[in-house]
């Protein structure tokens, strides 16, 4: 089995259930994923035959309630999940939290009873498969300016605008879709097949290649009155959900900083250069383990008093944006120097490094783009939020 160092002894905060899960899942990882990986990446496929595997793992939704069908996890089990799943690929953590994090979790919060029971159990079996849909061609990091609207109509809603970016869009069961009913942002449930709603693979990545992304579009798309999920109106609705993925990605970055971390490490140690001595026993060399293994157990730490303070619903959306902007940039200067360090081999589909590098670009932007959660700390600590400044 693959692992990587645990420098403080992280371990010992973790429970004997935590560490159990953890270890499935990473052994999982290990059988299941990574022997494949690599070429999926190049083919540009996700591996969607890895889907009910991770069902009966119990990765969707997994820190739902067991009454839904789904695993009953606390927060510090479901980061591991997704640490381990990212320690694999970014596409394939980026798929289970789309699942669950942005479609199961809208549902669990803002759904009704019987939305909850038509859609979670089935969602946490992996037979249906959910899409987010938020970001529009024209708003990313501005998504309360959104064009997408519905509107009421004989006793159900009619949509129409385009939604870009979307993970999973196109394999997608249902989707949920922010749209202004009235100028108030609303989440609908959109299901494949409604005459009127089409999807795009958005094609030519060159990061999350195992992973599909596409554009949705909504021409005069009636949806049924229930559609609607009733719970939450405004922007509130698609940003609670966007805390949780992002909770599940500070987990999932260090696990890509992981792999990159241990394949330096194992090359350093074996390629030798300068009187057949292995390229470890240079000190720039041992510089860069050093550090990505100082911020690897730093970003851990973050993590995991995350986790607990989540459990204890003490957990803010600054917090969550200083552990998303911490460990996916660790991540990223992590793949940076593991490429380094392997030289040419840095660059191959041989080694996991040169995927993750190119992963962590999306991981990167996605969810909140690193200048994004940069202005929500600095909004937390000066009380002046900057994103929008007024013009002259
Ligand atoms: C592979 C992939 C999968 C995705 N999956 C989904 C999904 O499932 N669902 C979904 O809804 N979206 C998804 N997205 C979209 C993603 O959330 C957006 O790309 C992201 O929010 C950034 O928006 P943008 O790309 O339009 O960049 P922009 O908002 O145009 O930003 C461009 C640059 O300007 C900077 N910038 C913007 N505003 C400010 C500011 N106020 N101050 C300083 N700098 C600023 C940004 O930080 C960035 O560097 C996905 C994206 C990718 C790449």
């Amino acid at each position: 089995m693959s692992s990587v160092r645990d420098f403080f002894n992280i371990d010992s905060a973790l429970s004997e259930e935590e560490r159990a899960i953890r270890d499935t899942i990473r052994r999982w990882v290990d059988d299941r994923v990574l022997p494949i990986i690599g070429d999926c990446y190049v083919q540009g496929r996700f591996p969607k035959e890895l889907i009910p595997e991770m069902a009966e793992l119990g990765v969707f939704g997994a820190n739902l309630p067991e009454e839904y069908g789904c695993a009953g996890l606390n927060n510090v089990s479901y980061g591991l999940i997704m640490q381990e799943l990212e320690r694999g690929d970014s596409g394939v953590r980026s798929f289970a939290s789309v699942q669950g994090a942005l479609v199961m979790y809208p549902i669990f919060a803002f759904g009704s009873e019987d939305q909850k029971r038509a859609w979670l159990p089935k969602m946490a079996k992996g037979e249906v498969i959910g899409c987010f849909g938020l970001t529009e061609p024209d708003f990313g990091s501005n998504p309360g300016g959104m064009r997408t609207t519905a509107r009421a109509d004989g006793g159900g809603y009619v949509l129409n605008g385009a939604k870009a970016w979307i993970t999973n869009g196109s394999i997608a069961d249902v989707a949920v879709v922010w749209a202004k009913l009235d100028g108030v942002i609303r989440g609908f449930l959109v299901e494949r097949g409604t005459p009127g709603f089409s999807t795009f693979e958005h094609k030519g990545k060159m990061s999350l290649r195992a992973s599909v992304t596409s554009q949705l579009a909504f021409e005069d798309c009636r949806i049924p009155a229930e559609n609607i999920l009733p719970g939450v109106q405004g922007l509130r609705g698609p940003l609670s959900c966007l805390t949780q993925a992002r909770y599940g990605i500070s987990w999932g970055a260090l696990g890509s900083a992981m792999a990159t971390y241990q394949a330096a490490l194992d090359y350093s140690k074996s390629r030798k250069q300068w009187r057949d001595r292995p390229i470890a026993s240079h000190q720039l060399v041992q510089e860069r383990l050093a550090w990505m293994v100082t911020e690897i157990t730093k970003g851990q730490l973050l993590a995991w008093k995350l986790a607990t303070m989540k459990d204890a619903g003490t957990m803010k959306p600054h917090h969550v944006s200083m552990a998303k902007r911490n460990n996916v940039w660790v991540a990223r200067e992590c793949a940076k120097l593991a490429r380094e360090t392997l030289g040419a081999n840095g660059i191959v589909n041989e080694y996991p490094v040169f995927r993750h590098l190119a992963n962590i670009e999306s991981v990167y932007t996605y969810e909140g783009t690193h200048d994004i959660h940069t202005l929500v700390i600095g909004e937390a600590v000066t009380g002046i939020a900057a994103y929008n400044p007024p013009m002259e």
